[in-house]
């Protein structure tokens, strides 16, 4: 068992976490994460197609020349109409493939290309059988062996591809008319040679999902804030960074709530930490539900200090918003006995702005600052700015 489930208990509860307690044994996770997975695999795997490609088309011009120079008249004009064919359909598909015009079928490309290879030499292989029975059939093991591991594809895919090519081979070599014990002998090493590649492949897409979602997990742990899993201050200055940019170039307005959680200290005292660590949490669960939209962004400052981020909202939404919170948080009862009002309550403070060119998004928090001091000085449970 892996290293990583010793931590993963100590994690708060999250997609990839969970995969990685589940285990994928099987090659495969659960919902959308698989969907995730497989787009990831096309761009981490892009590059080594491009280099399949070329690789490909060297070899199989190489073994045109080799044609040439070995074979003799009667099945030389097939061996290289059959060569010419393959090699116009792997250049077609390969161009497909590098436009990258139709991302969803970028895996399919890549099958037809290693099947049409593989079926085009097994087609020549029987051809040359007919007068030759000695002619090299072991081709089509490279072929197989780059179908699992050179054209990025995955274990399933790749086993259709060989199991494809082998097939036809069987039935070319029966058609060809090769002695049977030859027969046995190709397929046997064929299939030694699909077997050793399958589970080569079997152990590397394991080791590509486990990668993928460890490097998800720690994403994750890096831009999130531990006890309460809201966006840590690290990734809200590079979203709020992010939004000012976005909001400069289209004239759109962004809005900051500043909230601090009022008598904190107190709170902890009388309740314990622990009981002050659940309030966090609590909190936190009321401010995520306000900044539901792709761009929002609900954080945890540090302490008992938080803020929301909200794109394209005006000024009286964004009070109307904080305002909700608030009352929420009245709501949800918290007994604080040490305070006026019996329950733990927050202060926020809300500044907007549309920002121009030269202006600086510190500006905003200084502003969302400034009226989370007067909501404190107000005499606090209230809404400043
Ligand atoms: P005010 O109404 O003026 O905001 O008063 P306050 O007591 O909330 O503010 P102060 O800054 O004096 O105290 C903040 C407290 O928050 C002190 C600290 O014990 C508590 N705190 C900070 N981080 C955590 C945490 O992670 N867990 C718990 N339980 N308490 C924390
Ligand atoms: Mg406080
Ligand atoms: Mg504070």
């Amino acid at each position: 068992m892996s290293t990583y489930h010793a931590w993963l208990k100590d994690v708060l509860p999250n997609r990839y976490a969970e995969q990685l307690d589940q285990g994928f044994r099987r090659l495969s996770f659960c919902g959308a994460l698989e969907s995730e997975y497989r787009a990831y695999l096309i761009e981490d795997r892009f590059e080594i197609k491009r280099i399949a490609l070329i690789v490909a088309v060297l070899i199989w011009s190489a073994f045109a020349v080799l044609d040439v120079l070995l074979m003799g008249a009667p099945q030389l004009g097939w061996i290289l109409a059959i060569r010419l064919v393959v090699l116009a359909l792997v250049l077609v598909f390969g161009r497909l493939i590098l436009q990258r015009l139709y991302p969803r079928l970028l895996q399919t490309l890549s099958m037809a290309c290693i099947v049409a290879i593989g079926l085009g030499a097994a087609l020549i292989v029987a051809v040359a059988h007919v007068h030759d029975p000695s002619y090299p059939y072991e081709g089509l093991l490279l072929i197989s062996i780059a179908a699992y591991f050179l054209i990025g594809l995955r274990l399933s895919e790749a086993i259709i591809c060989s199991l494809i090519i082998l097939l036809v081979y069987i039935a070319l070599e029966c058609w060809a008319g090769l002695p049977l014990s030859r027969l046995v002998n190709n397929v046997m090493f064929l299939l030694f040679g699909n077997l050793l590649g399958a589970v080569g492949c079997y152990l590397l897409e394991y080791k590509s999902r486990e990668h993928f979602l460890v490097s998800n997990l720690m994403r994750l742990l890096a831009d999130r804030d531990s006890l309460t899993g809201l966006h840590n201050r690290r990734s809200f200055n590079r979203q709020l960074e992010r939004l000012w940019r976005q909001a400069q170039g289209h004239d759109e307005s962004l809005a900051l709530l500043l909230c601090d959680a009022d008598h904190f200290k107190l709170y902890n005292d009388r309740y314990g930490h622990q009981a002050g660590d659940l309030a966090l949490q609590q909190i936190a669960r009321l401010l995520e539900r306000v900044a539901q939209r792709p761009l929002d962004c609900a954080v945890r400052l540090g302490g008992e200090e938080f803020a929301v981020l909200l794109f394209d909202t005006p000024l009286e939404q964004a009070r109307q918003v904080a305002e909700s919170i608030r009352e929420a948080m009245v709501a949800l009862a918290l007994p604080h006995e040490a305070t006026a009002t019996a329950v733990l309550t927050l202060s926020l403070g809300v500044a907007v702005m549309q920002p121009r060119e030269g202006d600086e998004f510190s500006q905003l928090y200084i502003q969302a600052d400034r009226a989370l001091y007067e909501a404190k000085a107000g005499g606090r449970n209230r809404v400043g700015g």
